[in-house]
């Protein structure tokens, strides 16, 4: 008999995988948690019948929210990831050589515990690397109780929905703004251009009463909804336009991000453009 998993992304459009089995289920305070074994994409992480992340294209989305914003900033010694508790984003952001502390705040502590077990080279990072600190708290309240402290803010969140609402609020993007240094830079991840129009518009508009340099960009990622996936990212000071091509940091390891894409994921298609205008 044949496994498939299909996650229903719209209510006309879903993406099906063939698996080989289910390797973990509960239903933890915050979603309904799950591990699956797919053929094509490896491990996959699931919650709430949505897919977070899997083993074979993850790194797409892990180093475009981590490296664009770590490369804008000069000096990102301080960061912290809002979600993210597959600990994919903080793998990345601690490969940057500039990075003295990374912070990762996420709601679930289950998310991260069965990330470790069962994802352990997207989670490894979390598993007592010096330069982390992982705390199991709801990011709105940490940001509104840590002023002025973080060089880059990284809101690595699931899906609008349940604790994930507020994260996309204006009200959230000022908290952000206020958590951060006086040159800081926060990106979000704002969902697919195809079937999240207004989100990203949302978001756009949202960060962009907060940050005077708001900027789109973009990457494919297979297994989220459409394959193209959007980031926001707000700067108090710095434009990610502006870097100097020499200057960006590239780790050997990086599949996906590079000094010409850290320029390209901004050049935007039509279709996208049009949404932020
Ligand atoms: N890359 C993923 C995506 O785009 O689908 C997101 C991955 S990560 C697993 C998302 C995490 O955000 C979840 O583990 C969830 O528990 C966490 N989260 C949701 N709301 C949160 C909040 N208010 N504070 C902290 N973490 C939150």
């Amino acid at each position: 008999m044949e496994l498939w998993f299909t996650e229903k992304q719209t209510p006309n459009v879903g993406i099906t995988c063939k698996i080989t089995r289910t390797l973990h289920t509960e239903t933890t305070p915050f979603q309904e948690l799950a591990v699956i074994e797919t053929l094509q994409f490896g491990r996959m992480l699931v919650l709430d019948g949505m897919v977070q992340t899997t083993v074979v294209d993850e790194f797409v989305y892990h180093e475009m929210i981590a490296h664009v914003a770590l490369n804008t900033h000069p000096n990102p010694e301080k960061v912290m990831v809002i979600g993210g508790g597959d600990g994919g984003t903080i793998r990345e952001i601690v490969k940057h050589p500039k990075v003295k502390k990374a912070v990762l705040v996420e709601i679930d502590e289950r998310v991260i515990e069965v990330s470790k077990q069962y994802l352990p080279e997207i989670a490894v990072a979390l598993m007592g690397n010096p330069k982390v600190e992982v705390r199991v708290e709801d990011g709105i309240k940490h940001v509104k109780e840590h002023k002025g402290e973080y060089d880059v803010i990284i809101i690595d969140s699931t899906e609008p929905v349940g604790p994930a609402v507020e994260l996309f609020s204006e009200d959230f993007y000022k908290k952000v703004y206020e958590s951060l240094k006086d040159d800081g830079i926060m990106v979000a991840q704002t969902e697919s251009p195809f079937f999240n129009r207004d989100i990203i518009k949302n978001s756009f508009t949202r960060i962009g009463k907060n940050f005077p340099i708001t900027r789109l960009y973009f990457a494919t990622v297979p297994t989220y909804p459409s394959g193209v996936w959007t980031f926001t990212l707000g700067s108090k000071k710095y434009d990610p336009l502006a870097v100097k091509k020499e200057d960006i940091f590239v780790d050997p390891s990086n599949k996906y991000y590079n000094a010409e894409v850290h320029f390209g994921a901004f050049m935007l298609p039509n279709f996208i453009a049009e949404i932020i205008k």
